[in-house]
């Protein structure tokens, strides 16, 4: 069936602007998959320029007010959306669920991270306090202030619709900006939902936006005179398209790209809590997880007992719909993604690794929807397809080396630096891959190192471009732009003319 049949009877999903519902009248959609089932659930209207334009002027005119709202009064309404996101939390993973596919408590462990944005977003009244510093002068005082930027969007991945823009908007808005939100075609409807509980906590309409869209918004953000940042989390490349662009036309970005996680096994590692984790870490929400684990770098002898410990646990993983209770992995995004990652098994094996468990051959690959099994892929080397890229599914290389010092380079060789973790019981090993390994978030005995909300996202090396990591304090500085001011007031006794520099001393 042509697309234009299949979406011609599915709801549609809409734009969000001056706090309600705009459709699209570009013409242009996208199908929004069911994936647990293969169907067409609903198509989302995909924004032209001009509707773009129009998002962005309802953004700007709502700025000034919002900018001059008082800090308590801000911070008042980002509580009472917290309180509304923490009672419609159920609500949200459900439709991350219908959308993305993942388990149900696997979204509303999403939920739960994304709400901690929200949480560290309430105290921004203490952080955005500036410095104060009396007599730098004679008479005079000098001190800094931070200020919101103006009109700022966030441009988010399909693998946490909820989550990724709670990293952004929680800050963005307490900061005092407005904020325009273009989610992922792939998993839109959550971003509705969120900016319906942004109306109900009393932010005023214009202060949070969304604009459906693919390319064709992400350019015209990126070059609008009026969109002062750009947050932007998805792949590698676009990640550094955006941030070209973005910069070249004279916005602060912020783009976080994709990822390829090791997870290095020192001999001593407690081969149980290992595989557990490695299996956790490399299948939860099927892979599709920036921070998963795609790569286990096994050093000497461990790499045996750890690889027969992972297959024996992926045998008991039950794979499903993600609505049906005890399901633990769901289907992937789409399926033409879901063949791209089957297809690197092959490709594996073609190049002399050995396929310890191949994904396909599990009787959910068979179902109806976008499912597929857990693969590990033993004996992999650099050199191969599976290792260079991130498949973003639930495959799992195991690399052997021999000792410590390999593993590293191999991890600080690698072009993508978001996540690494090490698992040892040896202290002192640890403290050294903590301090050797080039990577911006790393995981002792825990495999996704995501940091709580009040330390601040970010990967290295083509993980993250632009300065400034994502959320909490780096996030707040992210959407404020410092000011420092010089004060002296009139006292008639001691004014003089002086046309030498002004002095400090
Ligand atoms: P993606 O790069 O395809 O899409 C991300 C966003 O960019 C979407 O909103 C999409 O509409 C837009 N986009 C896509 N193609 C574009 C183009 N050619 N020009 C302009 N905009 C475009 O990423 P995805 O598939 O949605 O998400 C998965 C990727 O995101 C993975 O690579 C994953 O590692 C990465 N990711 C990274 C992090 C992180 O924190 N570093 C977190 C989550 C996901």
């Amino acid at each position: 069936m042509a697309i234009a049949d299949v979406t011609a009877s599915i709801g549609t999903v809409n734009h969000w602007i001056g706090g309600k519902p705009v459709a699209s009248q570009s013409g242009r959609s996208s199908v929004v998959w069911n994936p647990a089932t293969g169907e067409a659930q609903a198509k989302v209207r995909l924004a032209s320029v001009e509707e773009v334009d129009a998002v962005v002027a309802s953004s700007k005119e709502a700025f000034p007010a919002w900018r001059a709202t008082a800090l308590s009064r801000r911070t008042e309404t980002l509580f009472k959306l917290r309180e509304l996101v923490d009672a419609n939390r159920r609500r949200i993973a459900e439709l991350l669920t219908l959308e993305h596919g993942k388990t149900l408590s696997d979204a509303m462990g999403e939920v739960a991270r994304g709400l901690e944005n929200l949480e560290f977003a309430c105290g921004v009244p203490q952080l955005m306090k500036g410095g104060f510093s009396e007599q730098s002068s004679r008479g005079v005082d000098t001190y800094q202030i931070r200020q919101p930027l103006g009109v700022v969007a966030g441009i988010t991945p399909f693998n946490f619709p909820a989550m990724v823009p709670m990293w952004m908007f929680g800050n963005a808005l307490a900061c005092g900006n407005t904020f325009i939100l273009k989610p992922s075609e792939r998993d839109p409807s959550a971003s509705l939902f969120l900016a319906e509980l942004v109306r109900q906590a009393g932010i005023p309409d214009g202060v949070f936006n969304v604009v459906q869209g693919d390319k064709v918004a992400v350019d015209r953000l990126l070059e609008h005179p009026d969109v002062q940042a750009i947050s932007f989390v998805g792949s590698t490349p676009i990640a550094r398209y955006v941030y070209e662009t973005g910069t070249r036309n004279g916005k602060r970005v912020q783009a976080l790209g994709g990822a390829k996680n090791h997870m290095l096994v020192l001999p001593d590692a407690d081969i149980e809590m290992t595989a557990d984790a490695a299996v956790s870490a490399a299948y939860g929400s099927a892979g599709e997880r920036c921070m998963a684990i795609s790569v286990v770098v096994a050093v000497g002898a461990v790499a045996d007992p750890l690889v027969a410990a992972i297959e024996e646990r992926i045998a008991k993983i039950k794979i499903g719909p993600g609505l049906e209770e005890g399901n633990e992995m769901g289907p992937l995004i789409t399926r033409e993604h879901r063949d791209r990652v089957a297809s690197y098994v092959d490709k594996a094996e073609a190049e002399g690794a050995t396929v310890t468990v191949d994904g396909r051959a599990n009787a959910a690959y068979r179902r109806e929807g976008f499912f597929l099994g857990a693969s590990l892929l033993d004996h992999v080397e650099p050199r191969m397809q599976c290792y260079e890229d991130e498949i973003f599914g639930p495959v799992l290389s195991v690399v052997r080396v021999e000792r410590y010092d390999q593993a590293l380079r191999m991890i600080n060789d690698n072009p993508y630096g978001n996540g690494a973790a090490i698992f040892t019981r040896d202290g002192g090993a640890a403290r050294q891959f903590q301090f050797d390994v080039d990577a911006g978030m790393v995981g002792i005995n825990v495999p996704i190192p995501v940091p709580v909300a009040y330390y601040s996202f970010g990967g290295w090396k083509a993980s993250l471009f632009g300065d400034l990591h994502m959320y909490g304090p780096e996030g707040v500085q992210f959407y404020t732009k410092a000011k420092v001011v010089t004060s002296r007031w009139p006292d008639p006794g001691s004014s003089k003319i002086d046309l030498g520099f002004p002095q400090a001393r």
